[in-house]
């Protein structure tokens, strides 16, 4: 968390100029960028935030444009489109289904409804870290588990960990590490926190579900329909290239979605933004090319690391961990300074970096780039502190120009 800085002044100004530009392209052919060419809008190539390079779809492209001749009405007709291609896609009735603008919110919505200082948050370390961060402006009590030391959640350790717990955040496949962990051992685990914490509710986030290729991976949206303890979340930030139209949903009993719903933001989306998400999650045809595209160029980058001798986790994700074997804070800034947005560190994998799988013209300009770095011997300043979470100094990373969330 040290050195995130995530201003509401910042987010609105980059929502704002995203709308702006769309204002601004309206009635011009509104080209994509050239097939290949990488995206260097401010000149920084963006692999630090786990966006989606490739950006929409054509289907999505094509919903999100002619939804501006709706811009003067409220969504109706929009919105209960996407809850049907949901319903229809998870088998689970509508009451099931709660849309938001995006799902971050619905993370510290949970976290504010289930966790306090007597009910702690069940966490792993690293992870997604929206619901400890909310955790600790709320004063409640986080334990925060260590993943394996193959990136992937420790299901036995967290549940070893977990008496009394309120939320167990299960972020599968784990942001930042990379890997997943089974359908079947998730079942088990959500069976057997039955006798640990009864009252315990699971938050498993999805939002790499699409990209994940492990086997033995499962969602566990039956789960969630089956036991009112389950929740799941997932984004169309992430495989569907719309992390600026901001769309996210949980799928989960009436009840506890009754419970974000008092905690979290109200159903206000815009019309575009719902036309792009019905049109990107009915595309399949788009969505299987963009994993296939996703892994062809995760490959490439792992192999490339790995050819360099540096260790690269286990990733079903859009991104990979990468043991840089040095600082991964003063690297990242050394990154920043070649226009390379990497992310921020994560402790206590103080060493590792993450990398958003780009577009395979934006890896072919950053891993060797990247290599090229990390064969100069680190600076006397890039000594580690390992696990302290507090790297040699630097300024802090920005999470709006990309530095990773
Ligand atoms: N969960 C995970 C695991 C993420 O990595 C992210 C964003 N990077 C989110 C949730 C939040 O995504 P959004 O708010 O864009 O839906």
């Amino acid at each position: 968390m040290a050195g995130v800085r995530l201003s509401r002044r910042n987010v609105l100004g980059g929502l704002v100029s995203t709308a702006a530009a769309g204002v601004a392209l309206r009635g011009t052919a509104l080209a994509s960028p050239a097939a290949g060419e990488p995206r260097r809008g401010d000149g920084v190539l963006r692999l630090g935030s786990n966006e989606n390079s490739a950006g929409l779809g054509p289907a999505a492209r094509a919903a999100f444009l002619a939804a501006i001749d709706e811009a003067n009405r409220y969504p109706g007709a929009v919105w209960s489109a996407l809850v049907e291609a949901l319903t229809s896609r998870h088998q689970v009735d509508r009451s099931f289904i709660h849309v938001t603008p995006g799902s971050g919110a619905l993370l510290s919505a949970a976290t504010l409804a289930f966790t306090s200082a007597s009910r702690p948050l069940i966490t792993a370390a690293p992870t997604f870290e929206a619901p400890a961060r909310t955790a600790s402006r709320t004063g409640a009590t986080v334990h925060a588990v260590p993943v394996t030391a193959d990136g992937r959640l420790d299901l036995d350790a967290m549940l070893a960990k977990a008496a009394g717990a309120g939320l167990v955040y299960v972020c599968n496949p784990n942001n930042p590490t990379g890997g997943g962990v089974p359908g079947t051992a998730l079942a088990a685990f959500v069976d057997r926190l039955k006798t640990v914490a009864p009252d315990a509710r699971v938050l498993v986030d999805e939002a790499y579900f699409e990209y994940s290729d492990e086997p033995g991976y499962a969602t566990a949206v039956p789960l969630a329909v089956a036991d009112r303890r389950v929740l799941v979340t997932r984004t169309f930030s992430k495989v569907f290239g719309m992390a600026g139209l901001r769309v996210g949903y949980a799928i989960a009993h009436p009840d506890t979605l009754g419970a974000l719903q008092e905690r979290g933001p109200d159903g206000t989306l815009s019309n575009a933004s719902l036309a792009a998400a019905t049109a990107a999650f009915t595309d399949t045809a788009h969505i299987a090319a963009e994993c296939a595209r996703n892994r062809a160029v995760r490959q490439f980058t792992r192999e490339r690391f790995e050819a360099a001798g540096y260790r690269v986790l286990p990733s079903a994700a859009n991104f990979v961990m990468v043991d840089i074997k040095r600082d991964a804070g003063s690297f990242g800034w050394e990154c920043r300074r070649q226009r390379i947005a990497v992310a921020r560190p994560f402790p206590p994998l103080d060493t590792c970096m993450r990398l958003t799988i780009g577009t395979q013209a934006e890896m072919d300009e950053a891993v060797p780039a990247i290599l090229g770095l990390l064969q100069a011997p680190p600076p006397a300043s890039a000594r580690l502190r390992q696990g302290s979470g507090a790297g040699p100094a630097h300024p802090p990373f920005d999470w709006i120009a990309g530095d990773g969330c």
